[in-house]
C-alpha cells in the first residue's frame, strides 16, 4: 500500500489513531503517540528547511587549504552564502606529473573536511584578545581592547628588554612549510628585536638525527608520487593508512605495480593489512633488525660494489691505530687535514674532492697495507668497509639479532634475502618509509644509520623508488630561501636561534641522568654549550662553573617573554609538568596567537585571535608533493580576529609608539645598535609588504622554486615548483621527485666531511659511545623510571593532525569520544583491567586518568595513547594530558659539534625530543 509522509503525517495529526488504522499500516504493537505536523507552522519557524533547499546554491568559492602539519597539503574548496563558510571540497585539481602515471587527485581527509564546522564556526573560536585574570591554566578571561593587548604586550617586551637583554624573549613557531607567511610574521619581528626563535623539527623529534650525521642533509625525500616506482617498500614505524590520508593510495599503486610491500612494526599497525607480510618486532630494536639484514646482504655478496665505492665513505682508508682517517696530513708534510684516501690499483689515491666522479680510480673496498707516515712511522690502514663488516660479523648476524627484535633468524635471512634480490634485480629501487615510530627513540640516530647504511649497500640512495623516505613532519619548504628572505631581512647570521630540546631542559630544570659514559647528560650539555657547538639563550644560562650547574641545574639567567603562534607549544612539550612547575613561572608574560582555545592558550597571560586558515592569504607546501597553491581569504577574519601577519605588525608599531625611540646596544645587530623607532617601517619594508598578499607574493618572488609564480596563478590552480636549486635534486618534467640525484647521476658531494655517504664518525664523543660506526643500542629506562614495567607508545592517529581535531565532535564520534589508551589483553588481564575501565597511567614525572581500550592487535608489555589530547578533554581528576608521563632526555652525541657535517643549525643539528623509551604503570581509577 502506498502512502505519501505528508498525508501519513495528517491522519496521525488526526484526532484519533484507531485501532484499525495501526492494523492498516502493520504498525501493531508500537505505541505512537500524535505529534503536531511540521508543515502546519508558521512560516517564520520554517525558515530551516531553506537550509537544505539551498544547500548547493552560494555567493563564492574560494581556494584554500589546512596549515595543521599533517603533511597533506590538499587544496580545498570553500563555498560561503550570506559571508558563512557552508562546507568545503577537495579542489581535486592538480596537474599530474605524468598521464602514466597514478594522480595525486583528489586529496584531503576526513579531518580537513570538517575544519570549517569545527574551527571556523566552532565554539572553541578566540573572538576577541583576553587577558588572563586567574591563575595561569584556570580558565578566567577578561575580554580587552586589541589597543589594550597590544600595549601591555609592548610595554613587556620593551622592559624585558631594557631589563634582561634581547634574548629574554623567546619566540616559538613550526613547521613554516604549513603556512610560511604566518610564520615569517612572528620571527620578522623577532629577527628586528634580537628575540629568540625556537627550532622544531628537532624538538617535536621529526629531525631523523642519522640524516645530518650520514647524509649532511636534514632531510630530503620522495614525493608520494615516487613510491609507485619502488620494487621493496618497507613501512618502518610510518603507517601511512593512518597517517598518510592523502596519499596512502599510492601504496596500494605500488602494489599494482609489481612492488612488495613489508610492514616492520611491534603492533599490528593499521598499514599491516596493505603489505604482503607484517614482522613484529620488539619495541625499539629496529637497528639491530636492520644491522643484521646488513650483516647478511655483505656476507652472500648482495650489495652494490661500485655504488659503494662511489658514493659512499666505505673505501676510504682508516688507520687502524687511531681508528681514524687517512689524511694527507698524514703521510704528506704540509698536508691537507680534509683530504682522504682510497687504495686503488696496487697504491694509495687520494680520493677526489671536487665530485664524485672516480675517473680512473677503483677502490678497493677491502685492504690490509701499511703506509709510510710523515715524520717517520708506519700505519696499518684498511677500509671503513672492512671495519664495518667486521662490527656486523661479531655483533650483528641474524642469530644475534633474532634474540633482540623477536623476529627468527630464518625469517631475517630469508628477508634479507628478498630485498638483495629487489635491490639487485632494480638497480636499487629499494624504499623505507620511515616514521615516528622508530624515529622517536633515544638511540634514533643509531636507528636511522642502520637502515640508511642498507639502502646504501644497495645503492637505494638517490633512486626514483628508492631511499630512506623519512615522513615526519610537513618540514619541506620549497621556496626556502623566500622565507629567509621574508623572515630574517638582515640574514640568518644575525638571527639568535635556540635549540629547543635543550633550550627547555635548561630552563624547565630537568633532572640530571646517568648517560653511561664518563659524565651526566648536564655535562655533556655544559661542554657542548661552552665549546660553542650549541647556543643556549638566554646567554651565559649556565654559567662558568661547570660542578655547580651539574650538581644543582640551576640556570643562572632565565627567559622572561614568550611568544607562540601555529603551535600548541605546550600541550604538545615533553616534560609537561616540569614546564608548569619550572619554566613557566619564570615568564613575566606568554603570548599566544590562536583561533581556538587550546591548552597553549589555556595557559597564556594573553591570548590574540588569529584568523583562520580560510580567512588570510598564504600558500603551503609539503614534501609529499611538488606542488605550490594557496590559501585565500574566503571570508573576512571573523569576530575581532586579524592574521598573524597584521597582529605582529600591529605589534611592531606599537613597540616603535611606546619605545619612543629608544635604541640598545646588541653586537648581533649589523652596527651593533638597534633602533626601535623604526620598526613598523622595518617589519613592512617601508609599506611594501604591508600587506598578506604582497609578503606572500615578495615570498614567491624570492625563491627560484617559485619565481615567475602569482598568488592569482595558482589560485586559478595548483602549479609545480620550479626546478630547485636548493634542494638535493633537480625537479625534473614528468619525473616525480626523489632525492639525493645530484649525487647519485650529477656526481655532486655530500655536504660531510668526507663528501660521501659517511659511516665512519671521528668526533671524540662518537668514539666514546662506541657509536663511531652503526650499530645498535636497546631502549634506555631513565633514572627514576625503573620499576615502571609498560613501554609508552604516543603515536599519530588518524582522528586528529596532532592536537587539531583532537577536541573536535566530528573525529571524536569516531571513536570513543575522549582520551583513551590501548593494552593487550593478557597486560589488562594481570591488572584486573576490563575494557573501558577508568586508568591510572603513572610514574614519576606524573601521572593522567583515562579510559582504557582492550587492543588484541597492542604488542604485550607497551601501553599506547595516540598522541596530543589536550589538557582540559575528557580526562578525570585533573588538568592532564598524553605529556604529564614524559620527561626530557637529551643523547650526548646529539650535542656534538666542531665536526664537518655535526655542527649546529636550525633543525639540521641538535639534540632531538625522544620520548619513546619512556615507561609508566597503568591501574585501575576507583576515584
Ligand atoms: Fe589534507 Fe591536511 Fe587538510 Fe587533511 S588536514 S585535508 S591531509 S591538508
Amino acid at each position: 500500500m502506498g502512502i505519501q509522509r505528508r498525508t501519513f503525517l495528517k491522519m496521525l495529526a488526526g484526532t484519533t489513531v484507531t485501532a484499525a488504522s495501526i492494523k492498516a499500516f502493520g504498525l501493531s504493537g508500537i505505541n505512537l503517540k500524535v505529534v503536531n505536523d511540521p508543515y502546519a507552522y508558521p512560516p517564520e519557524y520554517r525558515g530551516w528547511e531553506d537550509l537544505y533547499r539551498d544547500e548547493w546554491t552560494w555567493d563564492s568559492v574560494t581556494r584554500s587549504t589546512h596549515g595543521v602539519n599533517c603533511t597533506g597539503s590538499c587544496s580545498w574548496k570553500v563555498f560561503v552564502r550570506n559571508g558563512l563558510i557552508l562546507r568545503e571540497e577537495q579542489a581535486a585539481d592538480y596537474p599530474d606529473i605524468d598521464p602514466a602515471l597514478p594522480s595525486i587527485n583528489p586529496r584531503g581527509c576526513n579531518k580537513g573536511a570538517c575544519y570549517a564546522a569545527e574551527y571556523v564556526n566552532g565554539d572553541r573560536r578566540i573572538k576577541y584578545p583576553l587577558k588572563r585574570v586567574g591563575a595561569r591554566g584556570a580558565g578566567l578571561w577578561q575580554r580587552i581592547s586589541w589597543d589594550q593587548a597590544l600595549t601591555e604586550i609592548a610595554d613587556q617586551v620593551i622592559a624585558n628588554i631594557q631589563s634582561d637583554g634581547p634574548d629574554s624573549l623567546t619566540f616559538f613557531t613550526p613547521i613554516p612549510a604549513m603556512s610560511p607567511v604566518s610564520f615569517s610574521s612572528g620571527v620578522r619581528l623577532a629577527h628586528l628585536l634580537g628575540g629568540v626563535v625556537c627550532s622544531f623539527y628537532d624538538w617535536y623529534c621529526d629531525l631523523p638525527p642519522g640524516s645530518p650525521i650520514t647524509l649532511g642533509e636534514q632531510t630530503d625525500v620522495a614525493e608520494s608520487t615516487d613510491w609507485v616506482n619502488s620494487r621493496y617498500m618497507i613501512l618502518w614505524g610510518s603507517n601511512p593508512v593512518q597517517t598518510r590520508i592523502p596519499d596512502a593510495h599510492f601504496v596500494t599503486e605500488a602494489k599494482y605495480n609489481g612492488c612488495k610491500v613489508l610492514a616492520i612494526f611491534p603492533d599490528f599497525a593499521s598499514s599491516s593489512i596493505r603489505a604482503d607480510r607484517w614482522l613484529s618486532v620488539e619495541p625499539g630494536t629496529d637497528a639491530a633488525l636492520a644491522l643484521a639484514i646488513c650483516q647478511h646482504l655483505i656476507t652472500t655478496s648482495q650489495y652494490d660494489a661500485a655504488y659503494l665505492q662511489e658514493q659512499t665513505d666505505m673505501p676510504f682508508l682508516v688507520r687502524t691505530d687511531t681508528g681514524e682517517y687517512l689524511r694527507e696530513a698524514d703521510v704528506v708534510a704540509g698536508g691537507a687535514a680534509d683530504r682522504f684516501y682510497v687504495w686503488s690499483g696496487g697504491q694509495l689515491e687520494p680520493a677526489p674532492n671536487a665530485d664524485l666522479n672516480l675517473g680512473s680510480l677503483s677502490p678497493d673496498l677491502s685492504v690490509s697495507e701499511v703506509v709510510d707516515l710523515d715524520g717517520g712511522g708506519t700505519a696499518t690502514i684498511e677500509t671503513v668497509f672492512d671495519r664495518l663488516t667486521a662490527r656486523l660479523n661479531a655483533n650483528h648476524t641474524a642469530a644475534q639479532a633474532a634474540g633482540i627484535t623477536g623476529v627468527g633468524a630464518a625469517v631475517i635471512t630469508e628477508i634479507a634475502n628478498e630485498i638483495g634480490a629487489a635491490g639487485t634485480s632494480s638497480g636499487g629501487r629499494v624504499m623505507i618509509m620511515h616514521g615516528a615510530g622508530t624515529n622517536h627513540w633515544y638511540h634514533n640516530d643509531l636507528n636511522n644509520r642502520a637502515m640508511l647504511l642498507m639502502l646504501s649497500l644497495l645503492g637505494a640512495i638517490g633512486k626514483n623508488g628508492g631511499g630512506f623516505n623519512h615522513y615526519v613532519g610537513q618540514e619541506k619548504i620549497w621556496p626556502v630561501n623566500g622565507l629567509k628572505a621574508l623572515s630574517f631581512p638582515q640574514g640568518g647570521a644575525h638571527q639568535r636561534f635556540q635549540n629547543t630540546t635543550l633550550w627547555t631542559h635548561v630552563h624547565a630544570e630537568l633532572s640530571d641522568q646517568p648517560t653511561g659514559l664518563s659524565q651526566t647528560t648536564r655535562g655533556y650539555m655544559f661542554d657542548s654549550v661552552a665549546n660553542g657547538w650549541m647556543p643556549l639563550y638566554p646567554e651565559g644560562a649556565l654559567g662558568t662553573d661547570k660542578a655547580a650547574y651539574v650538581s644543582n641545574g640551576v640556570p643562572h639567567r632565565d627567559p622572561k617573554m614568550m611568544f607562540i603562534w601555529r603551535a600548541n607549544w605546550f600541550n604538545q612539550a615533553k616534560g609537561n609538568n616540569y614546564i608548569e612547575q619550572s619554566l613557566y613561572p619564570k615568564l613575566n608574560m606568554i603570548v599566544d596567537l590562536n583561533f581556538q582555545m587550546d591548552t597553549t592558550a589555556f595557559y597564556a597571560d594573553i591570548v590574540l585571535p588569529s584568523a583562520s586558515h580560510y580567512e588570510k592569504h598564504d600558500i603551503n607546501t609539503t614534501d609529499m608533493h611538488s606542488f605550490c597553491h594557496p590559501f585565500n581569504p574566503a571570508i573576512p577574519p571573523m569576530f575581532e580576529s586579524k592574521t598573524d601577519w597584521q597582529i605582529f605588525q600591529a605589534l611592531a608599531a606599537k613597540i616603535q609608539e611606546r619605545a619612543g625611540g629608544y635604541t640598545y646596544p646588541d653586537p648581533k645587530w649589523p652596527g651593533g645598535t638597534r633602533d626601535l623607532s623604526t620598526l613598523q617601517n622595518d617589519f613592512t619594508n617601508n609599506g611594501a609588504i604591508a600587506a598578506d598578499i604582497d609578503a606572500t607574493q615578495f615570498l614567491l618572488d624570492n625563491a627560484p622554486e617559485t619565481a615567475g609564480m602569482t598568488m592569482a596563478g595558482i589560485t586559478v590552480q595548483p602549479q609545480r615548483f620550479n626546478n630547485t636549486t636548493t634542494w638535493t635534486s633537480n625537479l625534473e618534467a614528468g619525473r616525480p621527485y626523489t632525492a639525493f640525484l645530484k649525487n647519485t647521476e650529477d656526481k655532486e658531494l655530500y655536504h660531510t666531511l668526507t663528501g660521501r655517504q659517511q659511516y665512519l664518525i671521528e668526533h671524540a664523543w662518537f668514539v666514546e659511545a662506541g657509536e663511531e660506526l652503526p650499530t645498535y643500542k636497546p631502549p634506555v629506562t631513565a633514572a627514576g623510571e625503573e620499576g615502571f614495567p609498560l613501554l609508552y607508545n604516543t603515536p599519530h592517529g588518524r582522528w586528529a593532525i596532532h592536537s587539531t581535531w583532537r577536541n573536535a565532535k566530528q573525529m571524536l564520534r569516531l571513536n570513543r569520544g575522549g582520551p583513551i589508551c590501548y593494552m593487550h589483553p593478557t597486560d589488562m588481564t594481570t591488572r584486573g583491567l576490563a575494557d573501558d575501565d577508568w586508568v591510572r597511567m603513572h610514574n614519576n614525572h606524573g601521572q593522567v586518568i583515562v579510559r582504557v581500550k582492550e587492543m588484541k592487535s597492542e604488542k604485550a608489555g607497551r601501553v599506547t595513547m595516540y598522541h596530543s589530547w589536550e589538557r582540559y578533554v575528557g580526562i578525570k581528576g585533573q588538568m592532564a594530558n598524553f605529556n604529564s608521563v614524559t620527561g626530557i632526555r637529551i643523547k650526548p652525541t646529539q650535542l656534538a659539534g666542531g665536526y664537518g657535517q655535526l655542527h649546529f643549525a636550525l633543525n639540521y643539528w641538535g639534540p632531538t625530543g625522544v620520548q619513546r623509551d619512556t615507561r609508566v604503570e597503568v591501574e585501575k581509577y576507583n576515584g
